[in-house]
């Protein structure tokens, strides 16, 4: 028995001679969220897809609600239907409704009924203001409403854990506002989520724990104001040191 959803241990990934993770460790406690920020290549992507199973690791381990999920033999669909994940393009598919989009996988991966699949999705669109939605395709929809009905797709399974990478980064800041808030409201209702993001402001906001990549290693790691506001490596000062520059701080 573990109370953590997530924990990886001793985690290294290579492309061919590129060492893109070292010596990771990490765990997330239930309904805790932890947010991964660093450079664009400091490896958030890639960690996010070995938890989902995306990547072969080279070593280490990965233990899912307490079962190994890095072992041999493993059954990647399987792992993958108790994990929700959310990449930055919205994957939706244009030739089904939002309704239809949302109730796949409840209906043809976790056996549902079609009424069943359909009265759980319509609840979550009603929660979340996108019930008038339902029956729309997605390319008339906004890209902020593309991307939660996307995480409402992914919610509607009840993952043990919510991988979320970048989900706001080809949005205009507008719409990245509502897809933050939802977000923020998943949290709320317990929501296990690890969250690679260039919002900082949402990253402070959100996470419980913050955790800077750099080159591949966890560099800092800790309260997300503390590691904000009072960075002690050199590479997390350089790292907000360059945001700041850019007007994103
Ligand atoms: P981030 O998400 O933090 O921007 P990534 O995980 O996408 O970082 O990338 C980390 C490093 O791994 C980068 O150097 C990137 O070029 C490399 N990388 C990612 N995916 C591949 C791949 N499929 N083949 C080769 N190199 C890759
Ligand atoms: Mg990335």
């Amino acid at each position: 028995m573990t109370s953590n959803i997530l924990e990886i241990k001793n985690l290294r990934k290579s492309f061919g001679e590129d060492l893109v993770l070292q010596n990771l460790c990490l765990a997330i406690p239930e309904h805790s969220v932890k947010v991964l920020i660093g450079a664009s290549g400091s490896g958030k992507s890639t960690l996010l897809r070995c938890v989902n199973l995306l990547e072969a690791i080279d070593d280490g381990e990965i233990f899912l609600d307490g079962e190994d999920i890095s072992a041999f033999g493993v059954n990647p669909d399987t792992v993958r239907s108790s994990i929700g994940s959310v990449f930055q393009s919205f994957n939706l598919f244009p030739h089904l409704s939002v309704l239809e989009n949302i109730t796949l996988a409840p209906r043809h991966v976790h056996g549902k009924s079609k009424n069943e699949a359909d009265a759980e999705a319509m609840e979550l669109l009603s929660r979340f203001g996108l019930a008038e939605k339902a029956h729309q395709y997605p390319d008339l929809l906004s890209g902020g409403q593309q991307q939660r009905v996307a995480i409402l797709r992914a919610v509607i399974n009840r993952p043990k854990v919510l991988l979320l990478d970048e989900v706001t980064s080809a949005l205009d800041p507008i719409l990245i506002a509502e897809v933050l808030s939802l977000i923020s409201e998943l949290k709320t209702a317990g929501m296990t989520m690890m969250i690679a993001t260039h919002e900082m402001g949402f990253a402070r906001q959100v996470a419980d724990e913050l955790l800077f990549l750099h080159n591949g290693r966890i560099c800092e790691v800790g309260d997300p104001t503390l590691l904000l506001e009072s960075p002690k490596t050199p590479e997390l000062q350089a790292f907000l040191a360059a945001l700041r520059g850019a007007g994103r701080l």
